[in-house]
């Protein structure tokens, strides 16, 4: 992980939380101000109706929040949508764009993930980009040549010159309790890694790429000790405060 910054360990919590999970938000807050998973950076993404309450409850601990989705636009007439702006402005530092379930539930494309990564950018938040295959992309051996048009049109080139984070997460791995190999996992990040140094050649060697999809306690070690991966992505197993910080302890 040479030249790359501390590992980053993203919770996902999709449309998952009410007030009460804020308690987790809180627990984790503690654990890690008083040093647990210390070597590496955590960010929780709660559904956006958390943020403030999270951004408040970790303003003096090392945990960051993010937001899972925004509008490209800073403001104006998009019922329902939230800008990067307002996430910056509720206390966000970080936002997923591009996610695979914004993809097939929303219609985003790459281009919508670009245009949401440079909103981003644009409102001082670090991007988390995510890409992935579907299981019959990577059947046919497709993978490779998906993930290098993902990065290609999702990654926006101003990246070069703020922080960019991409997550590889194959379509389905996520929430399907399946991982791909160790093997297929390193071969994939080495060529999302080639693919964001072309676009982004200041960046693109530097920037954390994370892995995601069905990660758990047991699993984490294996895949953290890849080479190319600089963290995960953890949607299910990031609910429960005990066993995020699990997986987050592997680089300890
Ligand atoms: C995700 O959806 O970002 C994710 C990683 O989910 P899970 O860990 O539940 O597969």
């Amino acid at each position: 992980m040479s030249g790359v910054s501390r590992p980053l360990i993203v919770a996902n919590w999709k449309m998952n939380g009410l007030k009460t999970a804020l308690e987790e938000i809180s627990t984790m807050s503690t654990a890690v101000r008083d040093g647990a998973a210390s070597a590496c950076d955590l960010v929780v993404c709660p559904p956006a109706t958390l943020i403030a309450a999270a951004a408040g409850i970790c303003a003096r601990s090392p945990v960051a929040i993010g937001g899972q989705s925004c509008h490209d636009r800073p403001c104006g007439a998009h019922t329902g949508d939230i800008s990067a702006e307002m996430l910056k402005d509720a206390g966000a530092a970080f936002v997923i764009v591009g996610h695979s379930e914004r993809r097939v539930d929303h219609g985003e494309t790459d281009a919508t993930t670009r245009a949401k990564a440079q909103a981003a950018i644009r409102a001082g938040l670090i991007p988390i980009i995510c890409i992935g295959e579907t299981r019959a992309e990577r059947d046919d051996g497709r993978a490779l040549a998906v993930l290098d048009r993902q990065v290609a049109n999702s990654v926006p080139s101003q990246a070069d010159f703020a922080e960019v984070v991409v997550a590889y997460e194959p379509i389905w791995a996520i929430g399907a309790g399946m991982t791909p190999s160790l093997p297929e996992v390193t071969v994939a990040l080495a060529s999302i890694r080639a693919a964001l140094s072309q676009i982004l050649p200041r960046r693109g060697p530097i920037a954390r790429i994370l892995y995601g999809g069905s990660v758990t306690p047991s699993d984490a070690a294996g895949l953290a000790a890849i080479e190319d991966v600089n963290g995960l992505l953890v949607g299910g197993a990031s609910l429960v405060c005990s066993e995020f910080l699990a997986i987050a302890t592997v680089y300890d």
